[in-house]
Parts: structure tokens; sequence; C-alpha cells
């Protein structure tokens, strides 16, 4: 394996948010309290990545499958945290209310609504140059900073779809179970990366957003799209952490900022809780 530095689209979010957040949460490595919503998201995606390749090597399941592979993993992953951290699942951190009953409820309901997007839009998955299908895709690719020095970019693209109506391409897509949408610069980066992977053309992007059944309007990703604007903002993320560099933005995002509470900056922000 190649000892070169790795990045990846959540590393740079984080930093570009705020780069003491990011030294706070990736370096530094403060605790926080467990969560009930990353472990169901992901539960959600592997129950929707299974479901699409089920779809694309025509071996269909009841849709009840679904729900167990959702089900069982949640439960699997909130289990093994509750023992890992000693604090009951009840006391898990939550997202606008969404509690593990939430989501006992409601998960089901939005794989339901997911497959039935799926149906009623009829998008292709696109292939690689081996056939094999655009579902959380792998990706690695070597990037190079403005001083020359190399690093390698790593992350997993949700879907790639092809036969999108207005799109001329394929259409990245990131799924997510959240309320707020990602910065274009992650669906870029998945466009960037997909075409330097098997040359595709490929420079549109869109989040499905579960809470809300749909995909957001496809965006063009203009020169968000290409090795040249990866290599200009991951290259400074890789300088910035390299050289130690983690300014404070201190502003509104100081009022959520979850890692607030051990930030030296968070009460002379000027902004209060
Ligand atoms: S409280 Fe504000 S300055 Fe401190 S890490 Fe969070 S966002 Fe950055």
């Amino acid at each position: 394996m190649s000892d070169l530095t790795r990045r990846s689209v959540s590393q740079f979010i984080s930093w570009q948010r705020c780069p003491e957040q990011y030294r706070l949460e990736k370096i530094v490595k403060v605790q926080r309290g467990p969560d009930v919503w990353s472990h169901a998201g992901t539960a959600y995606h592997t129950a929707t990545e299974h479901y699409d390749r089920d779809q694309f090597y025509d071996r269909p399941e009841p849709v009840e499958h679904y729900y167990d592979i959702f089900r069982d993993q949640m439960d699997q992953m909130l289990t093994e945290e509750e023992a890992r951290t000693e604090i009951p699942i009840s006391e898990f951190r939550t997202s606008k209310g969404a509690d593990y009953e939430w989501w006992v409820d409601h998960g089901p309901g939005l794989i339901d609504e997911y497959i039935a997007w799926r149906h009623e839009t009829d998008y292709g998955i696109a292939v690689d140059k081996d056939g094999q299908p655009a579902i959380e895709v792998h990706f690695e690719i070597t990037l190079t900073r403005l001083d020359g020095e190399k690093f390698i970019l790593n992350g997993y693209i949700d879907r790639v779809f092809t036969d999108v109506p207005d799109v001329h391409g394929d259409l990245v897509v990131d799924l997510k179970t959240g309320m707020s949408q990602s910065d274009q610069i992650q669906l870029g980066t998945y466009a960037a990366a997909w075409h330097q992977m098997t040359g595709r053309y490929c420079d549109t992007g869109a989040f499905y957003m579960a809470r809300k059944n749909g995909l957001s309007t496809p965006r063009w990703l203009g020169a968000l799209a290409s090795m040249r604007a990866l290599n200009g903002a991951y290259g400074e993320l890789d300088r910035s952490v390299q050289a130690g560099i983690f300014p404070p933005r201190m502003g509104n995002e100081c009022i959520s900022c979850f890692v607030r509470e051990h930030c030296q900056y968070a009460d002379v922000s000027g902004i209060s809780s």
C-alpha cells in the first residue's frame, strides 16, 4: 500500500467548515456522545445498496428483505455502541427528535420510498470499465498539490446513474438521511473521480434526500468536477494539516458546533449557544 498521506471528502468538509473543528475532531479526537443517526444512516445505505444490486443482477427479493437488512444492521451497530460506551441507546444523541423508536417506525417507510422512486424514475445504473455497477463505488485517486507533493484521495460514491433526462453524461448521486445537503464540492469530487476511473463523461450531481423523498435538482458542477479543482482544494487541506495550521472560523457555525465544549475559541467568538 502507498505510504502517501490519505485524505477524504469528510475531512475536507470538516476542515472547510472550520479548521479548528477539524483539528479537534480528526486529530485530537475529542470524545462525543454516541448518536442514533449515523448508525441508522449506515443501515439505510446498506439496505438500499442491496436493493439496487439485486435489481441490477435481476434477483428480486420481497421488500421485507430490505427492511430486515436495515433493522438488523441498525440494531447490531447500536447494540455494539451501547456495549462499548456503556451508555443506554435511549440516551444516544438524536437529530430533530429522530430517536431509535423513530427509526424503527420510519426506516422501512424511507426504504419503501426509495424503491418507489427507483421504479418511478427508472434511471439506469452506470457501469465501470469492467461492467461493475456504480453502486457504493470505492475510489482512490492520486492528487498533486501546487508545490508538487502527492497524496491520495479516497472515498465512496453512493450511486452513478445514466440515461437521466436533461442530464448530459452520467449523474453522481449522494444519498442523505439527514435533513441538509452537503457542499457541492462533494458531488464535484465524485464526478471527477468517476470520470478519472472510467473515462465516462460526468459533470452533474444531485443529493437524494431520504427524509424528503426526492432528488435535489441535478446541478451542473462545472470546474468543481475537474482534477484541477481537486488538486487545488484537497491540496490546501493537505498542506494545512501537514503544517499544523488550523485557524478557528468563529461565526454562526459555533452555535451548533459539535465540538464547541472543547473549543477554546467558542466563548470568545461573540456567539452564544
Ligand atoms: S466552536 Fe467555532 S471556532 Fe470552535 S471549533 Fe467550533 S466552529 Fe470552530
